[in-house]
């Protein structure tokens, strides 16, 4: 069978790369091979009552299918250089910013058209952080929300679905170089194309990485974010996301001169499992629909590692550390602020006596246990240092999951076209390595198709 473009990943930087070739080349013949299932047979078997943990299904329904891994997410896009990824770097910060917008427009149209853009031009809360020692980033954020992510996204696949070829529960085992272009091999076939996008996402790291090395593709390690969940009542930082309904701070450690930031804020949100590769993490997201909102407020807080000669896994480094707390947790841990103070762990009982309920049914433990002191440390002084911009912040009931880690990939050789010194063979989206968010991801998806329809075919 032979493609135009044979798409690998349907997550958002596969969906807007087809969207924006269909809409700019509809002659042209397309596929999408995705691993997992069509968005409406995602389920994860989380049930909270029969199922109350991740029983590490074989493909993962949060990370894997229509939508990828930002199918549940919370679908706050950010609309940024500051952070998200480094696609600025390929394609210039004017451009990439550009884009961002394009794709925000998108959203609006096709669904999230009452949400709303926060921004933190002109707000007074900078100021206060700046006397604080944190520095608050500037950024516009559309907070969809995970059910008005989710209509958009059945919208994107209600138009696409008849000009796009889906192929889903079909894994792409390699690539190989064919006569003018390329052939993926599944275990329904081969198909040929002329070009090829590879979107495979964070789930996709190992795979991604294999394939580089089959085709001698340049790969350089990345970094890696260690650190917990927050979670604590919703009053305590609305004055926060009330305004900007997340503020991404970030603190230097006194100690060690470590960044520790705040990343995923969810105001009246839950806290979540994730599970990368067989290994049980901790993610946040919160609903627009007010009938799904908690009393409670979760936003992680990170500590970015970058290791030097010789080793270079920072992803294995922070598995290792995932590891731990699903041997010493059966899973998540969940421990008080107080109780980690006290250098206790937090127990079954002393959760229950909690004035905070929390929001995912995680093992009492001690993270003192898992966390490196370093870690440890930096994330304790921010605790202490958002508590002077959010007085409550230190409580002794405040609950912290973990581990939280964000898992970053390789970073894969590609130009500023994104494309590999292949020709026609362009890795985009968090795969990569060049992006970390749904914003940046779906930004590359258009940046490559509309050289794809412009230039190259
Ligand atoms: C719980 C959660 C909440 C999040 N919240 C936010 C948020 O609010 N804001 C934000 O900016 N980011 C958020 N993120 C991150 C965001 O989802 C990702 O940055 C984004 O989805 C990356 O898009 P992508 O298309 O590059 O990859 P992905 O979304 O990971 O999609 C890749 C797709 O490729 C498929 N695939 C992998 N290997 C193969 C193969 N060999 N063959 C075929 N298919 C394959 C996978 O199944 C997957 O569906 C969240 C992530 C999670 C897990």
């Amino acid at each position: 069978m032979k493609y135009d473009v044979i798409i690998i990943g349907a997550g958002p930087g596969g969906i807007f790369s087809a969207y924006e070739l269909t809409k700019l080349r509809p002659d042209l013949k397309i596929a999408v091979f995705e691993l997992g299932r069509p968005l409406e047979k995602r389920k994860c078997p989380i049930n909270g009552d029969t199922v109350k943990n991740c029983i590490g299904c074989k493909v993962c329904s949060i990370m894997s299918g229509f939508g990828g891994a930002g199918a549940f997410s919370d679908g706050k896009y950010n609309i940024t250089n500051d952070f998200g990824g480094n696609l600025h770097e390929h394609i210039g910060k004017k451009q990439a910013l550009e884009l961002m917008k394009y794709v925000d427009s998108i959203n609006v149209e096709y669904g999230g058209q009452n949400t709303k853009l926060y921004t933190t031009e002109g707000t007074a809360l900078r100021k206060i952080c700046m006397q604080n020692k944190l520095n608050l980033l500037d950024v516009q954020v559309r907070h969809l929300g995970t059910d008005i992510n989710y209509i958009v996204l059945e919208n994107l696949y209600a138009l696409l679905k008849d000009k796009v070829e889906f192929h889903f529960e079909t894994p792409v085992k390699s690539i190989k170089k064919a006569y003018n272009g390329y052939t993926v091999v599944t275990d329904k076939g081969d198909f040929d194309s002329e070009k090829l996008i590879v979107s495979v996402g964070r789930s996709g790291s190992s795979w991604m990485e294999k394939i580089c090395k089959e085709l001698g593709i340049e790969t350089k390690s990345n970094r890696v974010d260690i650190g917990v969940r927050v979670e604590l009542p919703s009053e305590i930082f609305s004055h926060i996301t009330d305004e900007l309904y997340e503020g991404k701070i970030v603190y230097r450690t006194e100690k060690f001169e470590d960044e520790v930031r705040t990343f995923c804020m969810n105001p009246h949100g839950i806290v979540v499992n994730e599970n990368t590769n067989g290994i049980k993490t901790v993610n946040g997201h919160s609903f627009e629909d007010p009938s799904k909102k908690t009393k409670n407020t979760n936003f992680a807080l990170l500590v970015s590692k970058h290791f030097s000669e010789p080793f270079k896994d920072g992803n294995e480094y922070a598995e290792s550390i995932a590891r731990l707390s699903n041997m010493l947790g059966g899973g998540v841990i969940v421990q008080r602020f107080g109780d980690l103070m006290h250098g206790r762990r937090s127990t079954p009982s002393r959760i229950e006596e909690c004035t905070v309920t929390p929001t995912l049914s995680a093992t009492p433990g001690d993270l003192s246990l898992v966390l490196p002191k370093r870690i440890l440390d930096g994330i304790i002084e921010m605790i202490y240092a958002l508590d002077k911009v959010a007085p409550g912040t230190a409580n002794d009931d405040t609950l912290l999951y973990g581990v939280e880690v964000k898992f970053y990939n390789m970073e894969v050789d590609v130009d500023n076209n994104l494309e590999t010194k292949l020709p026609g063979l362009y890795v985009i989206g968090d795969g990569s390595g060049v992006t970390h968010s749904l914003s940046h991801a779906s930004s590359s998806g258009v940046y490559v198709a509309r050289q794809i329809a412009n230039n190259n075919l």
